[in-house]
């Protein structure tokens, strides 16, 4: 019998990112903090192993972009990033989440998709990136091919979050990866809704999806079925 000290047989040790690229993510504007970004990083490195693409909903200037892009570049895959680049309600002028320097002085709008050219550009990995710049439901609406991962960090009202889900869930492979970030249960917690929650909830409801990590505000989920998409 084990001693009592011993630690469990572990499973491989989560893949983590080149110290250049943690200082990349790290110096990013953005909303993600590091714990975070290290378990979406071993979260994209294993999904990445099945040679199908890797896609964000959310780029914002690019920080979590950074590491599903090194991901992708390691395993061969590319990967894409969709985002409108005119912010979430909540980073509008006026709100919390707002930033100044992202608003395009020209047209008064907020325009995020300058800076996440730089970041990409500063940290070397654009060549791994595809930005799809437009409206998420809009996109999901054309695609039809399978998706090693799809990562949710979009809007956070129902209406968006719930397009998120329904539009790319759907083109997660078998075996794929869905992670969803800002799930917070306990609305106590929570800064900007809980419709992320919900999605989380409707994820695991749907039966095609278990939840295999949790850190902080992210949850990972691996889908058990076949996906019902029909892909090219
Ligand atoms: N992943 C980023 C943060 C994303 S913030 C990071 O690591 O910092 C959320 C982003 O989702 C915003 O840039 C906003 O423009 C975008 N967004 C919100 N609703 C959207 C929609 N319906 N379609 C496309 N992009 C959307
Ligand atoms: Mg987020």
């Amino acid at each position: 019998m084990p001693a009592a000290s011993e630690p469990a047989p572990q499973a491989e040790p989560a893949p983590q990112p080149a110290p250049e690229i943690l200082a990349a993510f790290e110096k990013a504007k953005g909303f993600m903090p590091t714990d975070e970004g290290l378990a979406l990083y071993a979260a994209a490195t294993r999904a990445a192993r099945l040679g199908l693409p890797l896609l964000e909903v959310g780029t914002y200037c690019g920080r979590s972009t950074i590491l599903l892009a090194d991901a992708a570049r390691r395993a061969g895959v590319t990967a894409l990033t969709v985002d409108h680049h005119r912010g979430s309600e909540e980073q509008q002028p006026g709100w919390d989440y707002h930033d100044p320097e992202t608003v395009d002085p020209e047209t008064g709008l907020m325009d995020t998709l300058p800076a996440f050219r730089r970041t990409l550009h500063r940290a070397g990995l654009e060549e791994h990136v595809v930005a799809l710049v437009g409206r998420s439901p809009q996109i999901a609406a054309l695609w039809s091919s399978p998706l090693g991962l799809v990562f949710i960090d979009g809007g956070h009202t129902d209406e968006h979050a719930g397009a998120d889900y329904a539009g790319w869930a759907p083109h997660v492979a078998e075996g794929g990866l869905l992670v969803i970030h800002d799930v917070f249960p306990d609305p106590a917690d929570e800064f900007t809704g809980q419709a992320p929650y919900r999605v989380y909830l409707r994820a695991l409801e749907s039966g095609d999806f278990a939840e295999i990590a949790a850190t902080s505000s992210l949850r990972v989920l691996q889908r058990t079925s076949a996906p019902a998409a029909a892909h090219r």
